[in-house]
């Protein structure tokens, strides 16, 4: 620990070994059936890895089955006592604390190009909290007592109770904390879990697997089935005996999810999708926090987060300075390999990433914005793309209108409130917005009126295990973490009682 109180940055694990490869049911290591692998890439070098076991329908069945087992009336799991189950979570966020230098390096480093700082000081330190969060919370879920209806002596009361088995589709941009944002809250309320982690960073999710033999969580509680999204996170998702889907990744396939759960079993469905957040900065705002705050809202992690700021609108007499002082900060970075100390920008994720972000980079410079800074690949080999600036953005552009996913920051001018108000609410989207200004009554007015499921007025992207999260209009259903996050793994069920006593 530093005097701050903050942990310090430990030196970087390199050249480890690889050691969990495999598919995780009932506690134990599985081989795929079909006996296929596929490559994990490092899209730093794009060398790769190693090879891990890739699931397909047969290997979902086999998880759903032991899934559905564990969750047996009866079972192990089911007869818990709350707060075991409490001290079983918390014992997960233990192992995870434990060998946080090792899982910060696992964690989307090697295959996801993340920054190491990144995993080791915020990814790491939102999963231990979010656990202890989910611990937390399960002692304190509670039915309640509704109504007690004298005359015709009627007892009622509600239960909550666990959904059953969930399946959890997750995302390659925050391997470690997809996870734990999806089995935290699942646990706690009581459910099994089959997960399939995203194809390009399977590592993570596949070194969680131990930490629930070690912690004791009874087998088939947690299964993780690494593989392909059309064809194991199709199985998860048209499977019978699934009862709630949970999903983070691209709009399009959250619709080919909901279609899916409508088609098989109606199981619910949450899902965690895109964006295109508007970020809003007023002529009276501190300058260098704005500038900062949007700064790090869009290129933090190489841009690649749902919650990127990447609609920037700037009020009209600020937008000079304002514009100077992003290209300033966007100059700054030092791109290379994210476990070299002092590099703060790593690859994109993958070659179809890359390429996706080139042609967005091109379509803006075609359709007239000004390209301030960046613009291009970087390097001779590995994913990595300029630190890009646009200004001169207008709202028809595709580089305002489409999720990017990378480091491409647009700069757009505004006039008046009510006008940017619409502007920002023009998008499919609705994930999350930002707002810069000292006066109070514009931040709760525009506040309000943005269609965002999170609004944050002079920061941006600060997320934490208390606060709900999910989206407006197309960027999702449901929310995940906070009081509502638990309400989406649970049932509610109402009882109610005729008591025949007289004098009762
Ligand atoms: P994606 O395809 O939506 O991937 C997310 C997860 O869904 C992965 O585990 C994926 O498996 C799985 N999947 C894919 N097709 C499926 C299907 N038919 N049924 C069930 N599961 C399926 O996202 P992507 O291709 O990695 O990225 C594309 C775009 O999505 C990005 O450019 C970005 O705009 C957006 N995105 C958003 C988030 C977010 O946090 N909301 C995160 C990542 C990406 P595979 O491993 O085989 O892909
Ligand atoms: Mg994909």
């Amino acid at each position: 620990m530093s005097s701050s109180g903050k942990p310090e940055l430990p030196v970087p694990l390199t050249n480890l070994k690889i050691q969990y490869t495999k598919i995780f049911i009932n506690n134990e290591w599985h081989n795929s059936v079909s006996g296929k692998t596929f490559p994990v890439i490092n899209p730093a070098t794009e060398e790769k890895i190693c090879e891990v076991e890739e699931g397909d329908k047969e290997d979902i069945d086999k998880a759903v089955k032991a899934a559905r087992q564990a969750f047996q009336i009866g079972s192990p799991w089911r007869t818990m006592d709350a707060s075991e189950r409490g001290n079983l979570i918390n014992k997960l966020a233990d192992l995870i604390e434990r060998d946080r230098l090792l899982l910060a390096v696992n964690t989307g480093v090697n295959d996801g190009g993340k920054l190491f700082s990144n995993a080791y000081l915020m990814d790491l330190e939102g999963c231990i909290k979010t656990l202890r969060y989910c611990a937390g919370w399960l002692t304190r879920s509670r039915g309640v007592h509704t109504s007690w209806r004298q005359r015709w002596k009627l007892f009622t009361y509600t239960r909550h109770e666990p959904i059953g088995v969930c399946g959890q589709i997750i995302p390659w941009n925050f391997p470690l904390v997809m996870l734990i944002w999806k089995i935290g809250p699942a646990l706690s309320c009581g459910n099994t879990v089959v997960l399939k982690p995203a194809e390009q960073t399977p590592l993570t999710a596949a070194s969680c697997g131990i930490f629930n033999k070690r912690g004791r969580v009874p087998p088939g509680v947690v299964n993780i089935v690494p593989g392909y999204g059309p064809t194991a996170g199709a199985a998860i998702s048209s499977h019978m005996d699934v009862d709630k889907v949970a999903f983070t990744g691209s709009t399009e396939v959250g619709k080919m999810i909901k279609k899916a759960a409508g088609e098989s079993n109606l199981k619910r469905v949450t899902l965690e999708l895109g964006g295109k957040s508007p970020c809003i900065v007023f002529a009276d705002a501190d300058l260098d926090n704005a500038v900062e705050f949007a700064h790090q809202g869009v290129f933090y992690h190489q841009g690649q987060c749902c919650i990127a700021a990447s609609r920037l609108f700037v009020e009209e007499s600020i937008y000079d300075e304002f514009l100077r002082r992003s290209i300033e900060r966007a100059k700054k970075y030092v791109l290379g390999n994210p476990l070299t100390p002092g590099v703060n920008q790593g690859p994109q994720i993958d070659k179809e990433q890359y390429n996706k972000i080139l042609d967005l980079i091109e379509s803006g410079k075609k359709e007239g914005a000004k390209l301030e800074c960046g613009g291009g690949p970087w390097g001779n080999k590995g994913y990595f793309i300029q630190p890009t600036v646009f200004s001169n953005v207008t709202d028809e552009m595709r580089i305002a209108k489409e999720e990017i996913f990378g480091p491409v920051q647009q700069i757009m001018k505004f006039k008046s409130l009510d006008d940017v108000i619409k502007r920002a609410n023009n998008t499919l989207y609705g994930l999350s917005a930002g707002i810069f200004t000292k006066d109070l009554d514009k931040a709760i007015t525009v506040s309000s009126a943005l269609q965002s499921g999170t609004v944050w007025v002079n920061c941006y992207s600060v997320v934490s295990a208390q606060c709900p999260f999910g989206g407006f209009k197309m960027s999702g259903n449901g929310r995940e973490l906070g009081e509502y996050g638990f309400h989406e793994y649970t049932e509610v069920k109402t009882v109610t009682m005729k008591i025949s006593q007289k004098n009762s």
